[in-house]
């Protein structure tokens, strides 16, 4: 299965296209078929779903570091698979502050 179905399947689970008919349908579609079968105007409909921002994390004194990495491809993908762990979406760079503080 290529990145960008797991990808849609996670977002679709979350419901991320839940507000917005055309683009679950376009959405389901991708997860039938592949990503890769969509013409370039329904993967254009889906463009803005495929990244999201990481949620960050906060020091153990509560400070939020503020990270402003947008997730997309592999690495959100991780991201969503690792969400229920860290109860938030979290970039590499994140992930190793957790661990650092928290592990
Ligand atoms: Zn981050």
């Amino acid at each position: 299965m290529a990145t960008e179905d797991e990808v849609l399947k996670k977002l679709r689970e979350r419901d991320a296209f839940a507000e917005n008919d055309k683009a679950d349908g376009i959405a389901q579609r991708g997860i039938d078929k592949g990503y890769a079968t969509l013409s370039p105007a329904q993967q254009h409909v889906l463009e803005p779903y495929m990244s999201l921002p990481c949620d960050g994390v906060e020091d153990p004194g509560g400070h939020p570091n503020d990270c402003s990495k947008q997730l997309q491809g592999a690495e959100l993908l991780q991201a969503l698979d690792d969400e229920g762990y860290y109860d938030a979406l979290l970039c590499e760079d994140c992930r190793s502050d957790y661990y650092d503080w928290y592990e």
